[in-house]
């Protein structure tokens, strides 16, 4: 599997609360290409290829417009949206402790548990690698390779009212506890 990772230049100060996202400083791009150098190398390293994201057109917004400012040649609409996928999939996903939401690829991370690989980090790299490895669960998911079995109320919500329900630890069990408080509220254990 080819890689292609650079830090960019933005050529512009970096407003604070993009420091505390992602952890990058001016000085971690003092050096580092602009975008104008690398956008015909990320072009090419796309070539042909099908792109995956998760919120595909989201990424794809952002992508095009660089190819755009650099007249190179947009990416079609098509490729693969995990996002999508993950809705079908799992409609009403429980939200893990850190999770974040029901289809955040953070919380599709604990549902696979690949926590221990990837929790703690906001470097691009370390998210595409988690996206191809949640990419790779939810194929065998669909496919019915899915080692795990997941209870009906960890993919579709509260049998009684359908809301997404909350994962959380007690002592050594896992309970799902429905959303919608308090009207409904439904305790598994799984
Ligand atoms: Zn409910």
């Amino acid at each position: 599997m080819a890689e292609y990772g650079t830090l960019i230049d933005p050529q512009r100060p970096i407003p604070q609360v993009i420091t505390e996202i992602t952890g990058l400083t001016e000085d971690d791009l003092k050096g580092a290409p602009t975008e104008a150098e690398v956008a015909s190398d990320i072009r090419d390293f796309i070539g042909l290829g099908t792109p995956v994201a998760h919120n595909l057109a989201f990424d794809m917004r952002f992508l095009n417009a660089m190819f755009r400012r650099n007249k190179l040649v947009e990416v079609a609409a098509v490729g693969i949206d995990t996002l999508a996928i993950s809705r079908s999939l799992f409609p009403k996903l429980c939200v893990y402790p850190e999770g974040g939401g029901s289809h955040r690829l953070s919380n599709l991370m604990y549902h696979f548990r690949l926590e221990d690989s990837y929790a703690n980090s906001h470097r691009a790299r370390d998210d595409v690698m988690l996206l191809v490895e949640v990419f790779r669960h939810l194929q065998d998911y669909a496919a019915g390779r899915g080692k795990v079995r997941y209870p009906e109320a960890v993919t579709h919500g509260c049998p009684t009212c359908g809301s997404p329900m909350d994962l959380t630890r007690d002592g050594g069990r896992n309970l799902l506890i429905c959303r919608k408080q308090p009207s409904c509220t439904v305790e598994l254990v799984v």
